[in-house]
C-alpha cells in the first residue's frame, strides 16, 4: 500500500520508469498529481512491472498508487476476454499428488502446465505437489490493473495450501512467493507455513550434491516482474548461477534494471509490447549471452520465439540445474 508519508515527492520512480521518458519535473508533476487524486498520464502508460516500488529508496510504494488509480479509472482498457480468463483460473481443476509428508511440498499455482516435463527429473522425485486452481495466487491480477480480486483471492489461496499440512513450500512461480512473502504479511494475513522460493530449493539442491557438471555457458538472466516483491533472491541467484558453472552476463536490462517480458502489455498494446521485446533481447545478444535463463514460465511463452530469432537458446532455470546435477 502507497505510504505517502514516506514519499518526499524526489520523482525518482518515473524518471527511472524504463517505459516512458520523463524529465524530473515532469515526474514530479505527475505523481504530485496522483497524490491528490488525478489521473497523470503515467497512469495509463504504467505497463504495471512494478518496478517503481523497487526505485523508490524510501519504502513509500509509488506503483501501488498507481494501481490503486488504475484500478478506480479502468483506464488500461483491458479487453474483457483477459479479465475472464483470470476468474476462470481458480475454477480450474485442482490436484494433489501425494509425496513426502514429512518433506517440502511443490505448489506449481496454475502454471504447472505451460512447459511440459519440467519437473519430470530428480529435482523433484518424491515431493507431494499441489496444482490447480485451488492454488492460484491472482498476483497477476496487478497486470490488469486491479488489486482488489488479488486481496480477495488471498486468504482463500494461502487456506489451501495450508491444507496440505507441509511445514514448508516451495513456490515454482515467482507470483506465488511474492504472494506468501511479502504481498500478505503487508495485508495482515498470516501463512502459517514456511515459503521457499524455488531458487532457493534450487540452491539447497545444488548444495546437496557431491558432484556438479559446470556448464560453461553465458546467459541472460529474464527477472519477472514479481520479484520487485522479493529482491533479496537475486543473491541466491547469483550463487546458484556461480555453483552451476553459468556466467550472468552484465547487461543493461537485469536486476533493478530489468525490463518486462512483454505480456503484461500483450492484451493492450501489442506492438508496444514487440518493442519491448526487441529492446531486452537485443541487449542480452549486445552482452554476449549465447541463452536467455528464465524462472517464470510466462516470460519463456513470451521471450521464446524473439530470443530464438535472434540466435540465443532458451532455458529454464530449473533445465540448467538439472542439467549441471544429473547429466
Ligand atoms: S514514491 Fe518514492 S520515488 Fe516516487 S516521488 Fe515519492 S519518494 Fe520519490
Ligand atoms: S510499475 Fe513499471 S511501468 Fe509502471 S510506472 Fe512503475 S516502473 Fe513504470
Amino acid at each position: 500500500m502507497f505510504d505517502e508519508s514516506k514519499c518526499d515527492l524526489c520523482g525518482d520512480c518515473l524518471t527511472l520508469c524504463p517505459y516512458v521518458d520523463y524529465e524530473r519535473d515532469e515526474a514530479i508533476e505527475q505523481f504530485q498529481s496522483l497524490i491528490e487524486g488525478g489521473t497523470p498520464r503515467i497512469v495509463s502508460e504504467c505497463i504495471t512491472c512494478v518496478a517503481c516500488n523497487q526505485f523508490c529508496e524510501k519504502g513509500a510504494g509509488p506503483f501501488d498508487l498507481i494501481l490503486e488509480r488504475q484500478e478506480r479509472t479502468g483506464v488500461l482498457n483491458i479487453p474483457e476476454q483477459n479479465t475472464q480468463l483470470f476468474r476462470n483460473f481458480p475454477n480450474a481443476p485442482s490436484r494433489v499428488i501425494p509425496g513426502d509428508a514429512d518433506g517440502p511440498a511443490l505448489s506449481l499455482c496454475s502454471v504447472g502446465e505451460l512447459l511440459p516435463g519440467l519437473f519430470d527429473g530428480p529435482l523433484f522425485k518424491g515431493m507431494t505437489v499441489l496444482k490447480g486452481g485451488d492454488y492460484f495466487c491472482g498476483v497477476g491480477w496487478v497486470h490488469l490493473g486491479q488489486e482488489a480480486p488479488l486481496r480477495e483471492n488471498a486468504p482463500g489461496v494461502i487456506a489451501n495450501l495450508a491444507a496440505s499440512n507441509a511445514n514448508e513450500i516451495v513456490f515454482y512461480h515467482d507470483d506465488c512467493y511474492a504472494l506468501m512473502a511479502s504481498i500478505a504479511p503487508d495485508y495482515g494475513i498470516e501463512v502459517p507455513f514456511q515459503p521457499v522460493h524455488i531458487i532457493e530449493y534450487l540452491l539447497r539442491r545444488a548444495k546437496e550434491q557431491a558432484a556438479v557438471k559446470p556448464l560453461g555457458i553465458k546467459v541472460a538472466y529474464q527477472q519477472p516482474c514479481a520479484s520487485r516483491y522479493t529482491p533479496w533472491k537475486d543473491a541466491q541467484l547469483d550463487e546458484l548461477f556461480s555453483l552451476i558453472g553459468v556466467e550472468r552476463v552484465d547487461r543493461d536490462y537485469d536486476r533493478a534494471s530489468a525490463l518486462c517480458c512483454g505480456s503484461p502489455l500483450m492484451p493492450r498494446d501489442r506492438k508496444r509490447a514487440m518493442e519491448v521485446k526487441e529492446r531486452n533481447i537485443s541487449d542480452a545478444v549486445a552482452a554476449g549471452a549465447q541463452g536467455m535463463a528464465y524462472l517464470c514460465p510466462l516470460c519463456v511463452l513470451n521471450l521464446r520465439k524473439v530470443a530464438e530469432s535472434s540466435g540465443l537458446e532458451n532455458y529454464h532455470l530449473i533445465e540448467l540445474v538439472d542439467r549441471a546435477l544429473y547429466e
